[in-house]
C-alpha cells in the first residue's frame, strides 16, 4: 500500500462533521440527530444503566450522560478505586455482572441500558483467553433477562470489528467492511464468536420479547484515560507507550508484532461516544458500523507517534506476535445514510491527545493499577 495514511471516505455535503468535543460545522446536522431522539422519546432525563462503566468507553460515557442531564447509575465489576473514571454524580456500583442476581439489581428501576461490560483486550489478550473472552456471554445474556423483567426501554450493546468474516480480512487493502460481511460467520475465534452470538441474542430479544435494542460495531476505540499496561492494551496506546519508554530510557528501539504492514481504522473516543448516545437514541435496529475509515498500516501508526514525539527508532518486527486479520477498516455507508454523520477525528488529533495523557501518566508515576480520574 501507499506511504501515506488513506483519507477517511467523505460523506455527502451534508454530513455532520464533529470540528472539537461537542461541537459540530454544521448545527443543522447535529439539530437533526435530536429531532429525531425527540420524536422517539426524549432522550434528556433518563435513568440510564452503563454496564463496564469502570472501563475506557464506559468512563467517557458516564461523564457525557451526566453532562447531559441522565441520572447515571455506574456498574462494574472492578473495585472502585480501579475504575479509569469515577464521576461522583454517578450512583457507582460494584457488582460482577455474569450473575443473574446482580444484573437485576444493576438495572433495576432503570429507562435504558448500555452494555459496555466484558472481559477484553487487544489482540494479545484476546488470541491468549478465548475461554475468558466467551464468558462474557453470561452477562449480556443476564442483562438481557433482567431487562425483560425491570422493564427498562431501550437496550445498547457494544459489538466489535471482530464479528466479521476472516475470509473478508486477508489483504492490507481492505475496502471497508460492510455491515452485511458478517455473513457467511467466520469471525475471530473466541471473542468475535461470543460479540456476533449477544448480537443476535439482542436482536432474538427484541423481536420475541419487544426489548428495543441497539447494537453497533465498534472498531478499535482509543483515547486517554484507558488501558495502556498489563497485557490487554491496543495498538495505539501500546505504540504511543513504547515510544514513550524509548524516549525516557534512550534506548532507541521498539518492538513491532508483526511485520507492520497490516492494516486498520482507529477511532477516537468522542466519536465513540457521539455514535454511541447517537446509534441508542435512534431507531436503527441492527448492528451497525461504528469505526473510522481512515485506514493506516502499523508502520504507518508508529510513523505518526514518532513524529509526535520527535525521536525515530529502530523497528524490530516480532512475527511470531499475536498480529490478528492482515487488513481492516469501516465501510461508513449506513452509518452516514442513517445519521448524516461519520467518525472524523483525524488519527494525528486523536494520537496527540493520547500520547500527551499517557506521558503525563507515565510521568507521573501512576501505574495501570491506580489509574483513577474522580470527578
Ligand atoms: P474495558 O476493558 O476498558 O472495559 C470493560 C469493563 O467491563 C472493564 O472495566 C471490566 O472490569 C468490566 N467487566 C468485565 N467483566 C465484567 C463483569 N462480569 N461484570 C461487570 N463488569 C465487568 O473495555 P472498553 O475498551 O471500554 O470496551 C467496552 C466495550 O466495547 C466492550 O464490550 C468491548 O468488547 C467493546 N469494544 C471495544 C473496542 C475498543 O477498541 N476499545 C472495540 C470493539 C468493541
Amino acid at each position: 500500500m501507499s506511504s501515506k495514511p488513506r483519507k477517511a471516505a467523505t460523506a455527502s455535503k451534508k454530513v455532520t462533521v464533529r470540528v472539537a468535543p461537542g461541537t459540530y460545522s454544521t448545527g443543522e446536522e447535529k439539530k437533526k440527530v435530536s429531532d429525531k431522539s425527540a420524536s422517539e422519546g426524549s432522550t434528556n432525563g433518563k435513568v440510564v444503566a452503563v454496564c463496564g462503566a469502570g472501563g475506557f468507553i464506559g468512563g467517557h460515557l458516564v461523564r457525557k450522560l451526566i453532562a447531559d442531564g441522565h441520572t447515571v447509575r455506574a456498574i462494574d465489576k472492578k473495585p472502585q478505586n480501579l475504575w479509569y473514571q469515577r464521576h461522583s454524580a454517578a450512583e457507582n456500583k460494584t457488582l460482577d455482572l455474569e450473575s443473574l442476581d446482580n444484573c437485576k439489581e444493576a438495572i433495576n428501576g432503570v429507562d435504558w441500558i448500555y452494555n459496555l461490560a466484558a472481559d477484553m483486550g487487544g489482540m494479545g489478550f484476546i488470541e491468549l483467553n478465548k475461554g475468558l473472552c466467551m464468558l462474557s456471554v453470561l452477562i449480556n445474556t443476564h442483562l438481557l433477562m433482567a431487562a425483560r423483567t425491570c422493564g427498562a426501554q431501550r437496550f445498547f450493546y457494544a459489538s466489535s470489528a471482530c464479528v466479521y468474516a476472516g475470509f473478508k480480512q486477508r489483504t492490507t487493502d481492505n475496502p471497508g467492511l460492510k455491515e452485511e460481511d458478517a455473513y457467511p460467520a467466520d469471525p475471530e475465534d473466541g471473542y468475535g464468536w461470543e460479540k456476533l452470538f449477544s448480537e443476535r441474542m439482542c436482536r432474538h430479544f427484541r423481536e420475541d420479547f419487544g426489548i428495543e435494542t441497539r447494537v453497533a460495531r465498534y472498531h478499535n476505540v482509543y483515547g486517554p484515560n484507558g488501558t495502556y499496561d498489563g497485557g490487554r492494551e491496543k495498538a495505539p496506546a501500546a505504540i504511543c507507550r513504547k515510544v514513550l519508554a524509548a524516549k525516557m530510557s534512550g534506548n532507541k528501539n521498539i518492538e513491532i508484532w508483526g511485520d507492520g504492514q497490516q492494516t486498520r481504522s482507529f477511532m477516537y473516543i468522542d466519536d465513540c461516544i457521539y455514535g454511541t448516545e447517537s446509534i441508542m437514541a435512534s431507531d436503527i435496529l441492527e448492528p451497525i458500523n461504528l469505526g473510522s475509515a481512515e485506514m493506516v498500516s502499523i508502520n504507518q501508526l508508529v510513523d505518526m507517534v514518532e513524529g509526535i514525539a520527535g525521536i525515530k527508532l529502530k523497528r524490530k518486527y516480532n512475527l511470531s506476535a499475536p498480529k490478528g486479520v492482515r487488513g481492516r477498516s469501516s465501510d461508513n455507508t449506513m452509518i452516514r445514510a442513517k445519521m448524516n454523520w461519520e467518525p472524523s477525528i483525524a488519527l494525528q488529533k486523536g494520537l496527540e491527545k493520547t500520547y500527551a495523557w499517557i506521558f503525563d501518566e507515565l510521568k507521573s508515576g501512576r501505574s495501570e493499577k491506580s489509574v483513577v480520574n474522580a470527578a
